[in-house]
This record gives structure tokens, C-alpha cells and sequence, in this order.
């Protein structure tokens, strides 16, 4: 078969490997310059290792990237180091990021609260029960069982900081889904996530995959060609801005709002699916510092909406990884999950950098503007899906309804929640289906 891949972020990277290696003949369309898409990164000249453009990083439960990575010959360039992620109480800093982390934190008490919110994280890691979950809002999932004050000090903020005006309206499997894979130790691969990917699309090329850089799909047709036409002629034809090439069958692993756009002729109800998924952007300012912010050497401040910080999340990246790796460089994110339209979106970098700087001053007392040696602000609109009640009813099918197209995306990987891990996961199951329906 010859077959298109429309995005090479891992998602349609881990597909172009499992059909490749059947014997197909594959070619990926990206629209960027560069591979790994949301998980891509960039370097500075002095810089060994490149920085994602969102921060990123791997837990141990991972199961297929790590798997991927081992099957490539990598596995002794991923690191698994311990950094600290903290909780605000009170205007201090505690560590949370383990059972035994949780049980010292005081701002649950000692008593009736602390005991029903480690019950119920302890229930939520054992059940594996999701589909009962998905019945119910995490906000009133969470009220009933955990309590009032457990939910309001613990699980809100978290549901806020992510969802904004859609956060009561999340379901109970989401919850579930985070708890259930998360580890305390996090990883990256040695250089960053961009060598990862630049290594991957290497073997990819070597095994003679075609990754067609800087190449932008405009539509997906079905191919019209009359029987008599020549047998060359396939069923799919994919047009990259007048350069129009026939395939047998195509993988498209962008947003659900750019599918619809690349294949409108599929049916009604397909499309309307596609159209009423919920998601959420994101922009994520990237700062190289003279100094290092958290002198405590923590890592991730989870910092909940309602503590006035302009942001939901501060990385201090270098606190993971060295600074030796970035000539240096102190490297920090400020980043939140917003609704597209937030003026976020058409700030300027320097307006950004002044609405964040009073709140870094928070995290150390002696930041000043001097500090910052540069700042990227990266945006995408497409951060975040937003799983609503009874969702896996909602989920577009990874096969859709036009014979030999594919749609898979950070949209379908539920129950889990979107990342690197799951897009390696859908990109790979849907090259087994297009195998087990190869005609
Ligand atoms: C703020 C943030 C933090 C995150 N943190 C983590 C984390 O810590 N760990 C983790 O594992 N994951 C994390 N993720 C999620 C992770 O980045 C994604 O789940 C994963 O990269 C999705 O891969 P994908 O291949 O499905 O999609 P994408 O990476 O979005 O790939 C789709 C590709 O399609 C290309 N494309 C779009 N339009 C066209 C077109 N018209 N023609 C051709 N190509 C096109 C895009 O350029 C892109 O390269 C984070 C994401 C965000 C936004």
C-alpha cells in the first residue's frame, strides 16, 4: 500500500514506523520545518540540549514510549532524575509529588480529611473502573467522596487551572486517568525531547519513510478517477497546496478542527462529532535566566488560580536537568491552559514577560528584569481536550467513515489523558488496523 501520514509529531511518527516495517510504502506531510510536533523544542547556539517549546516530561508508567524508545536502540539515552514539585499553603512551599509527601502536607490536617484523601486516592489507583467514573463530574465525584474541603484545597485548583470555565463540567475518568498513570520520578531524554525526535525521524528515513518538511495539507478527497483511468491511480488523493498526490489509505493526526477542514466530505454526523469536541490552548513563556529562580532547586509550583499568579504552572526546567546543558542558562516556563481569544493569545512577548514579572518575584525575592536574558512565548490552540460526561460516547472513530482515511489525535487516547505516551500508543494501534483491513 502506499499510504500518507499528515503531521509527524510521536503520534504519526510510531505510525509510519509499524506500517514501513510491514513492507508499505509511506510518506508523512508536516507542516512545520521541524518533527515532533506539541513535543518539539529549540536551542540556542550555546545550548547542548534543546528546551520544549511546552514543557515535557515522561513518567515511569509510560509503558509505550519507553517501549518505543527501547525497540529503537535508545533506552540508555533516557534519565529518570527525582525533582521536587510543590503545593502552596499558607504562602509556603511543600513537596507533593508521593503518598508519603501528600500525608505530611498540612494543609489537609491530620484527621478526618487527610484519611478520606487517601482513601480515595487509594481507590482510584486500584479500580480500574473508568467507564462507571465517566458518569460523573469530577466536581461532584470528588465533593461527595473526597469532601468538601478535600476537593476545594486539593483536586479544584488542579481542575481550574486546567479547564477554566469548563472545569465543572470535566468528568470523573479524567481524574481517574491521572492518578491511575503518574509517577513521582520524571523523564527526558538525554539532549531533549527535539534529538529524541530528530533520531527517530532518522531511523524513519533510513527505513525509507519520505518525511516531506515544511509541506501543509490543504484537503483529503476521495480519488474520482474513472475505473478505465490508469491502476496507478488510488483511492485517497491529498492535496498539499496544489501538489496533489494519490494514496491508498491516509493517517491524519492533527487537531479534530483541521480534519474537519481537510475532509469535508464526510458525512454530517461525523464531522459534527469532530466539531463539538471541547479543548483547550495553551501559552507557555519560555525564560533564560542569569540565575537560578527557586533556591530550593523545585522544579514544578503547581500555583492554583485563586492565589493570584498570572500563570497555572512555573518549571524551572534546570532544576530537572543541569544548567550545563544550556551553557548556564537558567531555564524556567510560566505557562497556562486558556480558552482561545484570552488576550494571552495577542499579547505581545513583551507584554507577557511584564504581566508575569511581579509574580516571579514571588518564587524569589531577589528576581529582577535583569535576570532575563531572553524569552520565546509559544501558543498552540490545541492543548487540551476537554472530556465531558459519558465522553467515550463522543469519541470520533479512528477509522472513519471514508474507506482508507484514519483520524487519530490527543482527542481519542481516552480515557487516558493527552501525551507523548498515548500519542505513541494511537499512532501504533491504528497502523495495526490499517494491517488487519489491508486490501
Ligand atoms: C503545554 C503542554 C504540556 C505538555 N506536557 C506533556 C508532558 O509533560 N509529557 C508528555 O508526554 N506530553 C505532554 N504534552 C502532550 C504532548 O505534547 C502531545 O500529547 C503529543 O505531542 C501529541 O502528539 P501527536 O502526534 O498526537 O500530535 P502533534 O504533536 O500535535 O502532531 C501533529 C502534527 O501535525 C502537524 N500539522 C498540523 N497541520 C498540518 C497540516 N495542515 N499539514 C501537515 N502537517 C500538519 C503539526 O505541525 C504537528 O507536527 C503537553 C502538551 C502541551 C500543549
Amino acid at each position: 500500500m502506499k499510504i500518507a501520514i499528515i503531521g509527524a509529531g510521536f503520534g504519526g511518527m510510531a505510525a509510519a514506523y509499524d506500517l514501513r516495517k510491514a513492507g508499505h510504502e509511506v510518506i508523512i506531510y508536516e507542516s512545520a520545518n521541524y518533527v515532533g510536533g506539541l513535543a518539539s523544542g529549540f536551542k540556542e547556539p550555546n545550548w547542548d540540549w534543546s528546551v520544549e517549546k511546552f514543557y515535557h516530561h515522561w513518567f515511569q508508567s509510560d509503558s509505550s514510549m519507553l517501549g518505543l524508545i527501547e525497540e529503537l536502540g535508545l533506552k540508555d539515552k533516557v534519565i529518570f532524575p527525582r525533582p521536587y514539585t510543590v503545593l502552596l499553603y499558607n504562602g509556603k512551599w511543600y513537596p507533593f509529588d508521593s503518598i508519603l509527601k501528600a500525608l505530611l502536607f498540612p494543609g489537609l490536617g491530620f484527621g478526618l480529611d487527610k484519611i478520606r484523601f487517601g482513601f480515595v486516592g487509594l481507590y482510584l489507583r486500584l479500580t480500574n473502573d473508568w467507564k462507571s467514573l465517566e458518569q460523573y463530574t469530577a466536581d461532584e465525584w470528588m465533593r461527595k467522596y473526597a469532601g468538601r474541603k478535600v476537593y476545594e484545597k486539593m483536586w479544584k485548583p488542579l481542575l481550574v487551572g486546567k479547564f477554566g470555565p469548563f472545569y465543572r463540567d470535566v468528568n470523573m475518568a479524567w481524574m481517574w486517568a491521572r492518578l491511575k498513570a503518574r509517577t513521582t520520578r520524571l523523564g527526558t531524554f538525554e539532549g531533549g525531547f527535539q534529538k529524541f525526535a530528530d533520531l527517530f525521524a532518522d531511523i524513519l528515513r533510513e527505513m525509507g519513510v519520505e518525511i516531506r518538511l515544511g509541506t501543509q495539507v490543504k484537503f483529503i478527497k476521495r480519488n474520482q478517477a474513472r475505473p478505465e483511468q490508469s491502476r496507478r491511480e488510488k483511492g485517497l488523493l491529498v492535496d498539499a497546496g496544489g501538489v496533489v498526490d494519490s494514496y491508498d489509505k491516509v493517517v491524519v493526526t492533527t487537531s479534530p478542527n483541521l480534519m474537519a477542514k481537510f475532509a469535508p466530505d464526510l458525512p454530517q454526523n461525523y464531522l459534527k462529532g469532530l466539531l463539538e469536541l471541547k479543548s483547550m490552548g495553551a501559552v507557555v513563556m519560555v525564560l533564560s535566566l542569569k540565575h537560578q529562580l527557586s533556591k530550593e532547586g523545585y522544579y514544578w509550583f503547581n500555583l492554583p488560580k485563586d492565589a493570584g499568579y498570572p500563570m497555572l504552572a512555573l518549571v524551572e526546567h534546570t532544576n530537572f536537568v543541569s544548567k550545563e546543558h544550556f551553557g548556564g542558562d537558567h531555564i524556567v516556563y510560566a505557562g497556562d491552559y486558556l480558552e482561545v481569544g484570552h488576550e494571552y493569545f495577542s499579547m505581545s512577548d513583551e507584554e507577557l514577560l511584564e504581566r508575569f514579572t511581579p509574580a516571579l518575584k514571588k518564587f524569589n525575592p531577589e528576581f529582577s528584569r535583569d535576570w532575563v536574558k531572553k524569552v520565546w512565548v509559544n501558543k498552540t490552540n490545541y492543548a487540551q481536550p476537554v472530556p465531558l460526561v459519558n465522553h467515550s460516547k463522543n469519541i470520533p472513530t479512528i477509522q472513519t467513515p471514508i474507506e482508507g482515511l484514519y483520524f487519530a489525535s490527543m482527542s481519542q487516547v481516552y480515557p487516558w489523558d493527552r501525551g507523548t505516551n498515548f500519542a505513541v500508543e494511537i499512532g501504533r494501534r491504528v497502523a495495526r488496523m490499517m494491517l488487519v483491513t489491508n486490501k
